[in-house]
């Protein structure tokens, strides 16, 4: 591994499930603990951080109105925005605890929660070594914050997209079902599509693809791999052109 930083500036995928126990649901002071202390990592080796986190710990707007016939989809896709803005602030605290400074910025305004999400703003706050952490996805419903990841990254010309899973980075089938599954190191974007891997969703990998954005998939429970993967070695699967 070269001690040159290979990215200068990143988006984080962090999904709602990575807050909480294994399985579980709500927030885990230990998960997000953990998670703090590694970012605080990655952000000491140089690299700029933005930061996209998921609602799935608390609800997802498809499932949900899947399961409630009262609320309407796209009403539950907003509940689905105001779940990822109080993981937001639970790791914005975590973070600030170890004497990071962050800034929460909201898709949706809040005025009296986060700022905003201004572009212009947004990048002063990374340029200041801020790390930003994006609430609320895109702000629009019937997408998820995979989608946001990706519209981030190419509007704030993050280097990279890296998707923090439980998984070691994208496989063949699932691990967990079955053994002969193989663990890809790289693939393309048209690979992903093709033997619909399950790596983000849809939308995300067609945006990536478009603008030539590298996604890497990697594990986040092996400590020391959110520095690693904003370091640019290799951990998990990288997807490119
Ligand atoms: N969501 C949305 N628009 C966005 C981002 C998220 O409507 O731009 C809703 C959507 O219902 C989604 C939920 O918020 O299911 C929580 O986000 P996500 O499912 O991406 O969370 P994760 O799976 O990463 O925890």
């Amino acid at each position: 591994a070269s001690s040159e930083l290979r990215y200068k500036r990143v988006v984080l995928k962090l999904s709602g499930e990575s807050l909480a126990d294994a399985g579980g649901r709500g927030l885990s002071s230990q998960e997000m603990g953990d998670i703090a202390r590694q970012i605080k990592l990655a952000h000491e080796s140089g690299c700029q951080i933005a930061i996209v986190i998921g609602g799935g710990n608390i609800l997802r707007g498809a499932s949900f109105s899947g399961s409630n016939a009262l609320v309407q989809e796209a009403t539950a896709h907003y509940m689905g925005m105001l779940a990822t803005v109080i993981n937001s602030l639970a790791m914005q605290d975590s973070l600030e605890t170890l004497g990071l400074s962050t800034r929460v910025m909201s898709a949706v305004p809040m005025e009296k929660i986060a700022e905003t999400f201004i572009r212009r703003r947004a990048l002063r706050h990374l340029n200041k070594g801020r790390i930003v952490i994006l609430a609320a996805g895109i702000g629009n419903p019937f997408v998820t914050t995979d989608t946001a990841a990706a519209q981030r990254a190419l509007e704030l010309d993050a280097d990279v997209v890296l998707k923090a899973t439980r998984v070691d980075g994208v496989y063949s089938d699932d691990p967990e079902k079955n053994p002969h599954a193989v663990l890809y190191e790289t693939l393309t974007y048209d690979q992903v599509t093709e033997k619909k891997l399950r790596v983000m969703d849809a939308t995300a990998i067609a945006l990536c693809q478009e603008h030539g954005k590298p996604i890497v998939v990697f594990n986040f429970k092996r400590d020391g791999t959110i520095v690693k993967a904003v370091s640019g070695e290799n951990v998990g699967t990288c997807i490119s052109a």
